[in-house]
């Protein structure tokens, strides 16, 4: 039966075990019916080795291995009786999972295709016909994953959940040597960071040394308390973002001043020229020039954001304020002196005429120490966010493609599996009792 090969090898049958195997293909449907050699089985009760067959059930199962078009295994299980005790037994066989209606070569394609975070159990249930709901249930039975020990550097953001759910912000915890998720807090708030940490082994808590956040005042808070030998670091490129979004509010401001006469010089390079303003000046062009279609002139970038700043006054002095950060950032200094460019940087922030940036100010400040902080190198790098952005990108667009979860605790095992790249399935089905007990009960229409 050598067409039947690759069917007879996903199903994991001995070839010695296979009596009869037939196949009908019906409207892009596929159907195997297979019986298996007569084995006899032991008797439950008495464990007398019994062969009488009292009868035959015919078991339909999905075996969804081929995208194309799907399968259906037919199976006639034999039933045996116990000619003593009269009770029955079905016979073994090596290709039913534990779903009634599905093979183990299914059950594994699910599990295999849940990995890819490109995919949502819609998706995958088209593609396997099954119905979303079986695909969840496979998910929640074999996907369970234990938190992760603390490592020596963590990082720790937030990243919005759901509006849905009670905890609209969710929190990743990430080793920053190697970018595994150690595990998905389900809220931000003071209260649950706090019970989080408090569960965890005092000596693996004093393990941590570094832990780099976003200024978050809560977090901070609970750092303090629960990992007591760890510097808190904060993330340079999260004050980076609160300085451009500054700058582009008064960017913004200017441009509308101009916005009566969309055609002015001012307007067109304000709209359209303004990713210069948050381009680090090191990586301006100042020697390749372009033909500008508004100006009808070739310009080089420096040439054009030369012109940006001679627009408004205040909009260089925000300019000149995003830059003094960053070079206090590119700085190749020590610590001692770190600390002196950061007071200067303050300083300057505080005495800006524009009430955004002098809040900026009130926000460095604040956070002196830990911003200093961050420029500890371990394991070869400052320490920074930088892990998470990458995950937190392919947080979002789970997220997305799945319209929202309402289950964190399902969610928080797909995440887990899909960012932790050696995270796999328990072969065994688990219980799942404690994912299901906490989604969200359906609004009553
Ligand atoms: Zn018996």
């Amino acid at each position: 039966m050598p067409i039947y090969n690759d069917i007879i090898k996903t199903l994991n049958i001995k070839v010695d075990n296979l009596e009869s195997i037939d196949y009908a293909f019906k409207n892009n449907h596929s159907y195997y019916f297979i019986k298996l050699v007569s084995r006899g089985v032991f008797c439950p009760r008495c464990g007398r080795y019994i062969t009488r067959i009292q009868t035959y059930d015919s078991i339909s199962l999905n075996h969804s291995i081929f995208i194309s078009h799907h399968t259906t295994v037919i199976y006639k299980r034999r039933r045996y009786i116990c000619p003593l005790c009269r009770v029955t037994e079905s016979e073994p066989n090596p290709f039913q999972s534990s779903h009634p209606k599905l093979t183990n070569e299914t059950v594994k394609n699910v599990l295999i295709l849940l990995k890819d975070y490109n995919q949502t159990f819609s998706m995958v249930a088209r593609k396997t016909n099954l119905s979303p709901t079986i695909v969840q249930t496979i998910f929640d039975e074999h996907v369970q994953i234990k938190r992760k020990p603390l490592s020596e550097a963590i990082c720790i953001d937030e990243f919005y959940f759901s509006r849905k759910a009670e905890n609209k912000y969710s929190c990743l915890l990430i080793n920053f040597k190697n970018g595994m998720v150690i595990d998905v807090l389900p809220s931000r708030k003071k209260a649950n960071l706090r019970s989080y940490f408090r569960n965890i082994p005092q000596h693996e808590r004093e393990r941590v040394k570094y832990v780099s956040m976003d200024l978050y005042d809560n977090c901070r808070d609970i750092v303090k308390i629960y990992l007591p030998y760890a510097l808190i670091c904060a993330d340079r490129f999260h004050i980076m973002k609160i300085i451009n979004n500054a700058l582009n509010r008064i960017r913004c401001d200017v441009m509308n001043k101009y916005s009566e006469n969309k055609k002015s010089d001012e307007y067109y390079l304000l709209k359209h020229k303004n990713n210069l303003l948050f381009k680090n000046s090191l990586d301006i062009n100042d020697t390749k020039s372009d033909r500008n279609r508004h100006f009808k002139m070739r310009y080089t970038e420096g040439q054009t954001l030369d012109m940006i700043l001679e627009i408004d006054s205040k909009l260089k002095e925000a300019y000149d304020l995003k830059e003094l950060y960053c070079i206090f950032c590119e700085a190749n200094v020590d610590i001692d002196f770190r600390k002196e460019l950061l007071e200067t940087v303050i300083v300057e922030y505080k005495l800006s005429d524009i009430e955004y940036m002098r809040n900026i100010a009130m926000t460095l400040e604040n956070w002196e120490e830990e911003i200093i902080n961050s420029f500890h190198i371990y394991d070869g790098r400052k320490l920074s966010n930088g892990p998470i952005e990458g995950r937190n990108r392919i947080v979002k667009i789970i997220l997305r493609l799945a319209n929202g979860y309402t289950n964190f605790n399902r969610f928080r095992n797909r995440l887990l599996y899909v960012l932790n790249k050696h995270e796999t399935y328990s072969e065994q089905i688990l219980d799942v009792h404690k994912i299901r007990k906490t989604g969200t009960p359906k609004k009553k229409r």
